[in-house]
């Protein structure tokens, strides 16, 4: 391929591929780990009731009533939060922030594919550490020097989840650098590491409202820790753009922190159908670590993850293959509505049990 000279002078990287978003509503989308469930009836209100008059003024750029919302809701000072557009954003800040060492930062060999494509963004040195045969983080591996530690909790796409005494002990030998726990899924049922932010000043744990919050349209994640830690973010992120989350946002963001009742009774929905799925998986001949999340990460005993995903496509179900090493014959598929699962199992009956 020919180079022109001012190419070669150029910021390169291979961007991060997000799941397939389809325009055909009648697909049965298990592929990117949203909520099959609306927001709250209370949020749907507020977002027919929104009053534009406002919008030809810039938002708050510190966001004060989501970030006092999100306090509250934690039982935390305001000054341990910081909001972004999404978790992407606050983990893509978190890395530019906190991730300043010449020595590598370390992660799973498995794990949410955005942490090596920000690495490698941000030209910060990294090293992957190889999730076990069961696919579990194993703690001791973390304890070498390093610039820095990141790791989802529970982990994706396992699903695996850790306990708080393995992130303790993590954090015992890594005291020089930021550790960052993404906890986007741990509303499904892992302990936060949340209590340890007291402890321990040099940890940061992020979550979003993308998942169990039913709002992966709307764009919020935030971060939790030490005041200095949330300090220094905000320095950076006042340095790259005052005005990241919109007024609605702020807004509905902070509405939807007052939901709890419904958010508990989404949760719980999705848990006990996620619980039904694995029984209905096994019984058809998947196997799978015990996922803590909002999907299944599962491989079939006979037929190939590949052709199970073009088949699944085929009848309108849409799952996540990874074409990686080590995960190549799995499948992610996302938890639906229980409705959405039973078709799902359906399928899979009829398409195994024909091959
Ligand atoms: C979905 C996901 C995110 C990003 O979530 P957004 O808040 O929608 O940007 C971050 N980390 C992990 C592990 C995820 O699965």
């Amino acid at each position: 391929m020919i180079m022109r000279g001012w190419e070669g002078n150029i910021r390169k990287v291979v961007p991060y591929t997000p799941g397939e978003q389809p325009k055909d509503k009648k697909v049965i989308k298990l592929n990117t780990n949203e909520n099959p469930y609306p927001p709250s009836p209370d949020l749907m209100r507020a977002v027919k009731e929104w009053d534009g008059d406002g919008l030809r003024l810039y938002p708050d750029p510190s966001a004060e009533i989501l970030v006092d919302a999100i306090a509250r809701y934690h039982g935390v000072y305001p000054e341990q939060i910081f909001v972004g557009v999404g978790s992407d954003d606050v983990l893509a800040m978190s890395f530019l922030t906190f991730f300043n060492s010449s020595k590598p930062i370390l992660f799973p060999d498995i794990t949410y594919s955005f942490y090596d494509v920000w690495a490698e963004l941000f030209r910060i040195p990294y090293e992957r550490l190889k999730l076990s045969e069961d696919l579990s983080i194993v703690p001791s591996d973390y304890f070498k020097e390093n610039g820095g530690v990141v790791f989802p909790n529970p982990n994706a796409p396992t699903g695996v989840d850790m306990g708080l005494d393995a992130i303790e002990e993590i954090l015992e030998h890594v005291r020089d650098v930021v550790v960052i726990v993404d906890e986007a899924y741990v509303d499904f049922g892992t302990r936060t590491a949340l209590p340890l932010i007291k402890k321990y000043e040099n940890l940061l744990i992020v979550r979003t409202f993308s998942k169990s919050r039913s709002l992966a349209g709307l764009r919020i994640g935030y971060a939790m820790g030490s005041p200095v830690l949330i300090k220094y973010l905000n320095d950076v992120k006042f340095s790259f753009n005052s005005y990241t989350l919109n007024q609605p946002t702020i807004c509905l963001g902070a509405k939807a922190m007052e939901d709890e009742e419904y958010f508990q009774e989404t949760l719980r929905k999705i848990i006990d159908t996620r619980e039904w799925a694995k029984e209905e998986l096994r019984a058809l001949g998947f196997s799978f670590a015990d996922s803590k999340a909002n999907f299944i990460f599962v491989k079939h005993k006979y037929c190939p993850a590949e052709r199970l995903y073009s088949e699944l496509r085929e009848a309108g179900i849409y799952v996540r293959h990874f074409d990686q090493d080590r995960i190549r014959d799995h499948l992610r598929i996302s938890i639906g509505t229980q409705e959405e699962m039973e078709i799902l199992i359906r399928f899979l009956k009829e398409y195994l049990s024909s091959i």
